[in-house]
């Protein structure tokens, strides 16, 4: 579910101050708070669960109504109410980020294609972007992908003006290893942070990181 706080500085400092200026991860029994400070003091939260596939449209949480517009319609806090119960016990400033969220909570089910997914070539005919490798945001690629997609496929067209099938194939050959690489790490950095024991696997991710970088420097 996709919740926002607007000028979050003045309006929601408690949240402004427990997102920082860079990410919150807040995880948990797998599930749990992520969020971001976007431009404008907009704080940007995603809370997550994992749940049955149907589950954004079984009616567990109604997320048909946008209330008022506001947050504070009926069905908005209804929501919020029925995403609060999976919250049981998990700290007020978290729970809050619920509570104080502007507009509709937005439903985002997370689907993705298996890793590695590709189609035998067809001619004049492609695929880029999600319709090509739709995977989870785990790995934050999904729109930078789209985009040198985009710009392979073109630039593939410039260079083969005169066989389109040979553009699509440049295209292709380049495209499904790069979207393979990126859906594995997708997949794993989602494991990473939705298993029994998160945030260890997390916490041990980034320790990693922070080590090769001293490593390294
Ligand atoms: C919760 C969440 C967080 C994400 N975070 C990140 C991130 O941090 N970094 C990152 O890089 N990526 C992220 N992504 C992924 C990113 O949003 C997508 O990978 C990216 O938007 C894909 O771009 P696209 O152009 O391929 O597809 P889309 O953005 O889905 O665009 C397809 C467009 O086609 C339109 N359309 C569909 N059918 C038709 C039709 N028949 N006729 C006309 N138009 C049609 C749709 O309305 C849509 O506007 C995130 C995704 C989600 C869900």
């Amino acid at each position: 579910m996709e919740l926002h706080l607007y000028d979050a500085d003045n309006r929601h400092p408690r949240a402004a101050e427990l997102v920082g200026d860079g990410s919150l991860f807040a995880l948990g029994d797998e599930k749990g708070f992520m969020g971001h400070r976007d431009a404008g003091g907009l704080l940007h939260i995603y809370v997550a669960l994992k749940t049955p596939a149907d589950w954004a449209t079984s009616g567990a949480i109604d997320f048909t109504g946008t209330g008022t517009g506001t947050g504070t319609g009926t069905s908005t806090e209804q929501a919020k109410a029925a995403l609060l119960t999976y919250f049981e016990g998990w700290d007020d400033s978290l729970r809050a980020l619920i509570t104080d969220a502007e507009g509709p909570l937005v439903a985002r089910p997370i689907h993705a294609l298996p890793i590695g997914h590709r189609w035998q070539p067809t001619p004049g005919v492609t695929l880029l972007g999600d319709a090509a490798h739709l995977m989870s945001p785990f790995a934050g690629e999904g729109a930078n992908l789209a985009m040198i997609d985009g710009a392979d496929l073109a630039a593939a067209l410039a260079a083969h003006p005169d066989d389109f099938g040979k553009a699509l194939r440049v295209y292709e050959d380049g495209m499904f290893p790069r979207a393979e690489e990126m859906a594995a790490e997708s997949a794993a950095n989602l494991d990473l942070c939705f298993t029994a024991d998160t945030p260890r696997g997390l916490l041990d991710f980034f320790a990693a990181h922070d080590a090769e970088a001293a490593r390294t420097a």
